[in-house]
């Protein structure tokens, strides 16, 4: 599909891309950068690129698909600092788990004969590195693209194959539309996660071990998702913040009303609001966008 892909960025995402292109034959030469050394010298351990650069302008020199796979406080310097080593008729993309903020900052430096076309796929697990990556990530998962109003529909379409290729279905929608539809599904999941596991913490110090013991009743799926990158989501809760700040005003309401339903004693709100909760769980499953084996087919609690 494309003579050279260039990757910049060889964490959990890139690498990722990396062994699915592979796997998806969909690049003759695959080109990796990372601002690390030694995030560079582990990527060519595990193998994943067939060509490494230190150098980021190296990695972008011939590209027919660049992707922007760091963290998204990063992009706009990168976008910089790649510009003069787009070739025309390139395809400049990300993957950034916000899309707004992207479009604000890369745009500036995007060359005329350049189609940036930015993506986000929905995948991905609470590690990082080159280490982290593997071929199946995107498999059966969504991807979004939010072109941008004069993208051209031919480099859309193409860009649309390749995540096909990588495993993923595709679907295309407004940046805004993007950023509040993830605030409420990844972000503010993240911020509750985030904000669970610090109150705990804080608790620890007066159960004495007994969060971490009896994590399993609950707690520790909340874990999980809070062992994610700290910079990463860092980095999307200072660009997302309307989105975020709208949907947070939302849930604080709901939990009034929970906390008031608490304080009244009143079993049928609390009885109505798990139930709504049990018909999003199946219909998730449903779709296929979760296994249905008990305890996510852990095989121990
Ligand atoms: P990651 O595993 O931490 O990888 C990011 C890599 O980018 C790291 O190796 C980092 O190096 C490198 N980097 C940072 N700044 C750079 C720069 N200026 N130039 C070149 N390389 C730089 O993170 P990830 O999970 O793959 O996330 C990457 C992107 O994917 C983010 O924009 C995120 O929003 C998006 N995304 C993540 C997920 C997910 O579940 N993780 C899902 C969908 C989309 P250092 O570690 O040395 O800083």
């Amino acid at each position: 599909m494309f003579d050279k892909i260039a990757i910049i960025g060889l964490g959990l995402i890139g690498s990722s891309i990396a062994h699915a292109a592979r796997r998806g034959k969909l690049a003759k030469e695959i080109a990796g950068h990372d601002a690390s050394a030694d995030v560079l010298e582990r990527a060519g351990v595990v193998g994943f690129c067939d060509t490494l650069h230190a150098d980021i302008g190296d990695a972008v020199e011939g590209g027919e698909l660049v992707i922007l796979c760091t963290p998204v406080g990063a992009y706009r310097t990168i976008a910089e600092q790649i510009q003069q080593h787009l070739e025309e008729g390139a395809i400049l993309s990300d993957v950034g788990s916000v899309k707004g903020a992207v479009i604000r900052d890369v745009t500036p430096s995007v060359p005329l004969d350049v189609h940036f076309i930015p993506a986000h796929p929905i995948a991905g697990t609470e590690f990082s590195g080159p280490e982290a990556g593997f071929a199946t990530l995107f498999d059966g998962r969504w991807t979004i693209l939010t072109p941008v109003p004069n993208s051209d529909p031919a480099a859309v379409e193409k860009l649309k194959s390749f995540w096909q290729g990588l495993g993923s279905q595709v679907d295309v929608m407004d940046a805004s539309h993007h950023d509040l539809v993830l605030a409420i599904t990844s972000h503010l999941p993240h911020l509750i996660a985030y904000n669970i596991v610090g109150t705990a913490r804080d608790l620890e110090e007066v159960t004495e071990g007994e969060v971490i013991k009896y994590s399993a009743s609950g707690f520790r799926d909340f874990t999980r998702i809070a062992s994610s990158d700290p910079t990463m989501w860092r980095d999307v809760f200072l660009n997302n913040r309307a989105a975020v700040l709208e949907v947070l005003s939302r849930f604080n309401d709901d939990l009034r009303v929970l906390q008031k339903a608490v304080e009244d004693g009143d079993g049928q709100v609390l009885f109505d609001t798990f139930t709504r909760g049990r018909a999003i769980r199946r219909a998730i499953i449903e779709i296929g966008q979760d296994t249905s084996a008990p305890n996510f087919g852990r095989n121990k609690s």
